[in-house]
């Protein structure tokens, strides 16, 4: 009996691990190569892609390639100058300070990294009043690795700052179903090409989704069976979990239902889908319409959303 308990580390360490985004592994292949044999720190990073992508991991992919630490923070907790500064101080020479969700930044935290980022260099502030004073600090030159799902908050002289920037791609099924395949492995699993197939199919594109559904449907494979996986019981089980063959799950149809039967197909504004649905606006639109507007089930339009004649003909097969 395998111990699902036991915490598995599903993030790949290495690049040649690392599925998909080609064009992103190619480039910093070589951007890490050219760092090695400079010996100088790598260049800032801008990594910009839909949440679940793979950003973090690649992140601590690129540590580990370089041998350097990687410290972890994000734009919405690093919210005072003097924490970016204690960061900052803490790092050694070419180390990796990734910041996730940047575009979050407070405008003085930002600040402060403009010169850190550019010149290496921090000015702090030490007392207050007419006592106070700027004293400048000198950091070990390191790289900046910022993740953003929102390239078009970052302001110009932030973006104009990173060296490198790397958009991220949704995954093909093809890829999709060698991540959940690999995932299933380290747990110490078996799953056919089909089974992992239809996973794929239903993951957005997205190997977080990917990993999520593939132990789903494990959990319910192993209570109704033996734990051995094969195609039956796999669409059996994403059946029970209530995702259909498009990836959606019963808040994207209920979302759907809204906008078809509730409001006829007549244009709906947001805040009118967020009250019907009792659903957070910015959850509504970070987590369900980018999915449907990509897969062709929703437009938005001046006016509204609509659903699409795709959405209504998927829908029909839910009314009783
Ligand atoms: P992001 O930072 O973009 O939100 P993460 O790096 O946290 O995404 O990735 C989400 C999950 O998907 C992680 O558990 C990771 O193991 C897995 N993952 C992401 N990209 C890949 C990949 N290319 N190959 C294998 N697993 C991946």
């Amino acid at each position: 009996m395998v111990n699902l308990n036991k915490s598995v580390n599903l993030r790949p360490l290495k690049l040649d691990e690392y599925i998909g985004q080609e064009h992103i592994k190619e480039k910093l292949k070589v951007f890490i190569e050219a760092s090695k044999k400079r010996k100088t720190s790598l260049d800032h990073i801008l990594l910009s892609g839909p949440p679940g992508l793979g950003k973090t991991t690649l992140a601590q992919i690129i540590a580990n390639e370089l041998g350097v630490q990687l410290k972890i923070t994000s734009g919405n907790i690093l919210d005072k100058k003097g924490d970016l500064a204690g960061i900052l101080t803490s790092l050694e020479e070419g180390d990796i300070l990734f910041i996730d969700e940047i575009h979050r930044l407070n405008p003085s935290v930002e600040e402060t990294l403009y010169s850190a980022m550019e010149d290496f260099q921090i000015d702090i502030i030490l007392g207050k009043g007419k006592s106070a004073r700027s004293i400048r600090i000198e950091l070990k030159p390191f790289t900046l690795i910022g993740a953003t799902t929102r390239s078009g908050l970052l302001t110009s002289p932030l973006l104009s700052r990173f060296g490198i920037i790397l958009s991220f791609d949704y995954y093909s099924t093809k890829a999709l179903k060698e991540i959940v395949k690999r995932t299933l492995s380290l747990m110490n699993f078996r799953i056919d090409d089909q089974s992992a197939y239809e996973i794929a199919k239903r993951s957005r594109g997205t190997p977080r989704v990917a990993n999520k559904l593939a132990k789903r449907v494990l959990d319910y494979i192993m209570i109704k069976y033996d734990g051995q996986i094969d195609v039956d019981k796999t669409l059996q089980a994403l059946e029970f979990l209530g995702i259909d063959e498009y990836g959606l799950n019963s808040i994207d149809r209920k979302y759907l239902s809204i906008l078809i039967y509730q409001f006829d197909c007549k244009p709906v504004g947001i805040n009118t889908i967020s009250m019907a649905m009792n659903e957070n606006k910015d959850t509504i639109e970070e987590m369900i319409e980018p999915y449907l507007l990509r897969i062709g089930m929703i437009e938005k339009t001046p006016r509204g959303r609509i659903p699409t004649q795709k959405a209504i003909l998927h829908m029909k097969k839910y009314l009783k």
